[in-house]
């Protein structure tokens, strides 16, 4: 049997590939002027499973902006030092239903950040990670990080400076979070840690070991080392399922059935528990700031392999 479900991964998998290759919708986000410049055609699909197998088609090794996936890994860090009823009460875990970088959600929904996927939301999330071992905040973002993906990750430098250079909107978001004492750290400083989180250089192959990680209960399936502990796995799979995709979360869930975290880089991640993580790679996205082929190949695999947590076989 288990020879067989390989073999249906793999073949799901190239279908999928093969379906939306030539599909050139959207295109790419351009407010970042690094994203604009990646070529539009790339596209790869990596998937995990719980025994460690790595499935791989297309560009699955090019490394990519991770962009706001890394908001989903620094609460599951954030969760680490804080209760979940810290992060609900101090950040919010409702969804939105704005656009990922919304003023008005934050004015409407409590003067604070609503949820932590959401770009207020996330800062705030930064801004409550304790160092450990007595190292700078960066380097314990960056070592938890490299024990997701199973190898050591690093900032795509040009990336960061395009997106330093530009981020006024995000510091805007950060200061006014602080005029409600609703972000726990230094806003401006936590603004440039969220932004070099976001700029961090990803494969779909890491970002499936990644989302592999949440589908294994917290274990990373390929080094087997326990990263997150199961009560926040769960947690933060609650908050991907209501947020993941921003404004678009509701349809997603309504089409799909996963929790999922969505990049403007192009990458969304997808999390069948006890199942597999997925990671599928396009630069080109919607108006949500959401990828085209990813959203349309996730899509694919998950009816294919019957993925959907809302269906009770
Ligand atoms: N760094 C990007 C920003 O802050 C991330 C947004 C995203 O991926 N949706 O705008």
């Amino acid at each position: 049997a288990q020879k067989a479900d390989k073999n249906i991964i793999q073949k799901v998998m190239n279908e999928a590939y093969e379906k939306f290759k030539n599909d050139s919708r959207g295109k790419n986000a351009d407010y970042i002027p690094y994203l604009a410049k990646v070529d539009s055609n790339l596209y790869g699909i990596a998937i995990v499973t719980p025994d460690g197998k790595v499935y791989e088609l297309g560009d699955s090794k090019f490394e990519f902006g991770i962009e706001s996936i890394s908001k989903v890994f620094v609460l599951c860090l954030a969760l680490e030092s804080n209760t979940p009823e810290e992060i609900a009460q101090k950040v919010g875990v409702n969804a939105t239903g704005f656009p990922f970088n919304s003023v008005t959600s934050i004015e409407l929904q409590g003067k604070r950040a609503v949820n932590p996927l959401v770009n207020a939301g996330a800062m705030a999330t930064n801004s409550l990670v304790k160092v450990q071992n007595g190292n700078s905040k960066w380097k314990t973002i960056n070592d938890y990080f490299n024990r997701l993906a199973a190898r050591e990750i690093k900032v795509i430098d040009e990336l960061y400076h395009s997106e330093a250079e530009t981020n006024q909107h995000n510091q805007a978001i950060a200061i006014l979070l602080q005029s409600y004492n609703t972000i726990y750290d230094d806003p401006i400083m936590t603004c440039d840690l969220y932004t070099r989180q976001c700029s961090f250089g990803t494969s779909a192959k890491d970002l499936a070991i990644m989302a592999a990680t949440l589908a294994n209960n917290g274990v990373n399936p390929v080094t087997k080392d326990k990263i997150i502990n199961p009560q926040n796995v769960t947690k933060t799979l609650a908050v991907m399922t209501t947020s993941g995709l921003y404004e678009d979360s509701g349809q997603w869930l309504y089409d799909i059935g996963l929790p999922a975290k969505s990049g403007v880089g192009g990458g969304i991640i997808a999390v069948a528990p006890g199942k597999m993580g997925i990671c599928v790679f396009s630069p080109r996205v919607d108006q949500a700031g959401n990828s085209v082929k990813a959203i349309e190949t996730i899509k694919y695999i998950a009816e294919k392999l019957q993925l959907n947590i809302f269906n009770p076989m």
